[in-house]
């Protein structure tokens, strides 16, 4: 399959930027990223993406409102936004239908499938301008569980302060375990371990909840 057109990609974690990237380059697409609400809207009204992927977990402002901000500027309104989403149940689809999306690509995604779901999406907004495609796209089992998307929302935003702490911490195990004091490496060791360790819960956390969509 060969694509073209210019892809937005609105994404926190670094991670799955980068696979995103990679798989949508592969087929033809040119991409641009953001990691955040604001740069999301600014690369938006500068490059006029023909899509963009939003992220809806993301610190600060969630997804859906960046989709209603970019919906009701003139300059960024006949964007195509596709919601990217880990827990895409009922309620998350319709909000993502009434902030504007035309549809939603669950997280995690499937490698095989990714970039010819991108470019139908594409293909379609461009035969429907302005129009939205209500089913199939929308239509799923309805899994809402307010508990279970606060605790994603919170396992998710834990995981980018955390990996920063831990990486500090690994850093200066490895930089100056020489000069510290025995006690003092082992104060340093404990962070590290637990920050390890809150990693691991968060990843767990995670994958529970979206194998739990099925
Ligand atoms: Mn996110």
């Amino acid at each position: 399959m060969t694509a073209s057109g210019t892809i937005l990609i609105v994404e926190d974690n670094e991670q799955s930027i980068e696979l995103v990237k990679e798989l949508l380059e592969e087929v033809g697409f040119q991409t641009l990223e953001a990691e955040d609400a604001d740069a999301s809207i600014r690369l938006a009204k500068q490059e006029h993406p023909d899509l963009i992927l939003m992220d809806i977990y993301m610190p600060g402002k969630n997804g859906y409102e960046v989709s209603q901000t970019l919906k009701s500027n003139p300059e960024t309104q006949d964007i195509p936004i596709v919601a990217f989403t880990a827990l895409a149940t009922e309620k998350d689809r319709q909000r993502a239908e009434a902030a504007g999306c035309i549809g939603v690509i669950s997280k995690p995604i499937d490698v095989d499938t990714f970039a010819s779901t991108v470019s139908s999406f594409l293909l379609d907004s461009q035969n429907n301008t302005g129009v939205l495609i209500p089913t199939p796209i929308f239509a799923s089992p309805a899994l809402a569980d307010p508990e279970k998307e606060f605790l994603l929302k919170l396992s998710h935003d834990l995981q980018g302060p955390i990996r920063k702490i831990h990486q500090f911490s690994s850093w200066l195990k490895k930089s100056t375990a020489e000069k510290l004091s025995p006690e003092d490496q082992g104060y340093l060791k404990g962070i590290d371990r637990a920050t390890q360790q809150i990693q691991d819960v968060l990843t767990n956390a995670l994958t529970e909840f979206r194998s739990s969509r099925e």
